[in-house]
């Protein structure tokens, strides 16, 4: 399968994103946690692209298609993906579509994955995520057994730098202004699904699982 998933910053992609790799073993593309590795790493890019991120800013599309082109040519994409993150703005899906038409795997799915504005905000707000093994965690809706561990291995649980308020509220305009208009891209292109994301993590997933499984 090859699916974009859509959603606001706080939507609870990237967590169905990752139950999705488990259940139909294909890999999942964030464009975020690739450029929070390369901040991470120090690499000449992760520091153009650090600017951008701490201020909620969309990093210029020439890094980033660069980035998802060099990704989905990898060998473990051709039993499909899922990009989680990627497009963000009109550019991009454009491109994007370009790249797969070229390499013959054109998107199956683009999933909207649907939260209202007050649930993102504490969503995002009270976010955590563990340094060494990236188990995220939710101060208010999913909390860890001790605050500040992580409950699988025990390391430091961290805030995001692009997690704070100011930071937030301005990813939130970003996503209005720039990537809400994709949910009409595709729906003109016939292969947008919508789910309601919020709820129970597993009731989201069995939903988004039969959409996937009535495509297939
Ligand atoms: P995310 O984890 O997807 O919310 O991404 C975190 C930050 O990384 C965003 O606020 C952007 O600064 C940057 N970023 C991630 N994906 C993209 C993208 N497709 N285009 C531009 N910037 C991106």
């Amino acid at each position: 399968m090859r699916i974009v998933l859509l959603g606001a910053p706080g939507a609870g992609k990237g967590t169905q994103a990752k139950k999705l790799i488990e259940k139909y073993g294909i890999p999942q593309i964030s464009t975020g946690d690739i450029l929070r590795k390369a901040v991470a790493d120090g690499t000449p890019l992760g520091k153009e692209a650090k600017s951008y991120m701490d201020k909620g800013e969309l990093v210029p599309d020439s890094v980033v298609i660069g980035l998802v082109k060099e990704r989905l040519s990898q060998d473990d994409c051709k039993k499909g993906f899922i990009l989680d993150g990627f497009p963000r703005n009109t550019s991009q899906a454009e491109t994007l579509d370009q790249v797969l038409a070229e390499m013959n795997m054109p998107l199956q799915l683009a999933l909207s994955v649907d939260v209202d504005f007050d649930i993102l905000m504490k969503r995002l707000t009270g976010r955590r995520t563990c340094k060494q093994c990236n188990q995220m965690y939710n101060i208010y809706f999913s909390p860890p057994k001790k605050e500040g561990v992580c409950d699988k291995c025990g390391g430091e649980l961290y805030q995001r730098d692009d997690d704070k308020e100011e930071t937030i509220k301005k990813r939130l305009e970003v996503y209005e202004a720039q990537t809400a208009p994709l949910i009409d891209y595709y729906e003109k292109k016939g292969i947008l699904r919508r789910v309601n994301g919020e709820g129970d993590i597993e009731e989201i997933f069995a939903n988004i699982c039969k959409i996937i499984d009535e495509l297939k």
